[in-house]
């Protein structure tokens, strides 16, 4: 039997309710299948323990996550804790560390969620966004001059490298294959921005020739979002920069409903490195211990990781499940029903047990 290493991290706000869901979900998902094991640990990394100990995790974290198969992370981020301390403390070194440089967020309409956009319906709405996930807009060069006068600058410097975008690229081409549209729609801004993003423009033209049998096309960032809202349909795989994908996931994630059920992958495809799984919200602190958030992005992460980890089967079956679940009524009420935490995880756990 196949046996993974899983280290849960479910750190703030809302992130132990969502994970210990998951984790419920997975327990019952390992009984089914009978072919592997998990293996949890659990790290109580986060903002209680920055607030202990001054830091978000301890000095060796990294290198004590470094012998896991996968991380399977909650939120961080909490009201008395400054935003880059928490984000800087533990999410991103974990990103960085692992040079996990790919950023996977699928998106589609489930059965009973209604997405904002009239008329359409699940099936309509199928995507995955592969966001660049280690340099870009993001990369944190840049600096401000002559602070606090009339004449201060602010740069703030996107840095583009053929290996970065090589890389991403060819991950993004290699998903696109996978999916039985087989199309990829690459995302720029290379009308007003001539440097960086031009070079991604030809290194997609390059990545392409080794993909002959993937259809793809371009897309300036800003008639994307107007694709993605009037013509849903017309899209599959989507590839973006950092900062782009940023924005464009957001977008996807309420055409889909809610933040509630928005997942992502942290990924390292080379796979040197543990990949790390999460749902796409925050801590949200307004619902935290109400016993009402929406488990199914930890759900749907968790498919996610049994993907990468070699469980397709097991994967397959998590996702029926929460279908079936969602498309029966039974959701929370950030997407309209009236179902706690706890009775969505149960209901999934049931239709796990009972499905063939
Ligand atoms: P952070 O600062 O960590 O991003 P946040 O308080 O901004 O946290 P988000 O998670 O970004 O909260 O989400 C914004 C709002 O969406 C929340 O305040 C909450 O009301 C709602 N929300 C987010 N995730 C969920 C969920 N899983 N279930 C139900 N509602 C959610
Ligand atoms: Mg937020």
């Amino acid at each position: 039997m196949q046996s993974y290493k899983i280290a849960a991290i479910p750190a703030d706000g809302i992130g132990p309710e969502v994970i210990a869901a998951g984790l419920q979900a997975l327990e019952a998902l390992e009984r089914r299948e009978g072919t592997f094991k998990l293996d949890i640990t659990h790290f109580d990394w986060g903002s209680d323990y920055y607030r202990r100990n001054g830091a978000m995790m301890p000095a060796d974290g990294i290198e004590r996550l470094k012998a896991f198969d996968a991380i399977f992370f909650g939120a961080v981020g909490a009201p008395d804790v400054p935003d880059h301390v928490t984000l800087w403390g533990l999410r991103l070194p974990i990103c960085q560390g692992f040079d996990q440089y790919a950023n996977v967020r699928p998106t589609k309409i489930l059965p009973g969620i209604v997405s904002p956009l009239a008329g359409v319906k699940p099936g309509d709405l199928d995507w995955v966004i592969v966001r660049e996930n280690s340099e870009g807009e993001y990369s944190g060069h840049g600096g401000r001059a002559h602070r606090g006068l009339p004449e201060e600058v602010g740069t703030e410097v996107a840095i583009f490298t053929r290996v970065g975008v090589t890389r991403i690229m060819r991950y993004a081409f290699k998903l696109a294959q996978s999916r039985p549209r087989k199309f990829l729609t690459v995302v720029t801004k290379s009308n007003a921005q001539r440097h960086g993003m031009v070079m991604w423009d030809e290194i997609a033209a390059e990545v392409a020739r080794e993909f002959p049998d993937v259809t793809w096309d371009k897309m300036l960032v800003d008639a994307m979002t107007v694709r993605m809202t009037l013509k849903p349909q017309s899209l599959d795989t989507i590839v973006a920069t950092n900062l782009h994908a940023d924005i464009l996931s957001d977008l996807a994630g309420a055409l889909a409903g809610s933040l509630g059920v928005a997942p992502t992958g942290n990924i390292d495809p080379e796979r040197r490195f543990p990949s790390m799984f999460e749902p796409i919200h925050g801590s949200a602190f307004d619902i935290t211990g109400k016993g009402i958030a929406n488990p199914v992005a930890t759900f749907w992460t968790a498919a996610q990781m049994l993907e990468h980890l070699g469980q397709p089967n097991a994967a397959k079956r998590l996702m029926h499940a929460v279908e079936t679940v969602t498309g029966s009524g039974v959701t929370t009420p950030d997407v309209g029903g009236t179902a706690t935490t706890r009775q969505v995880t149960d209901a999934v756990c049931e239709a796990i047990r009972g499905s063939n």
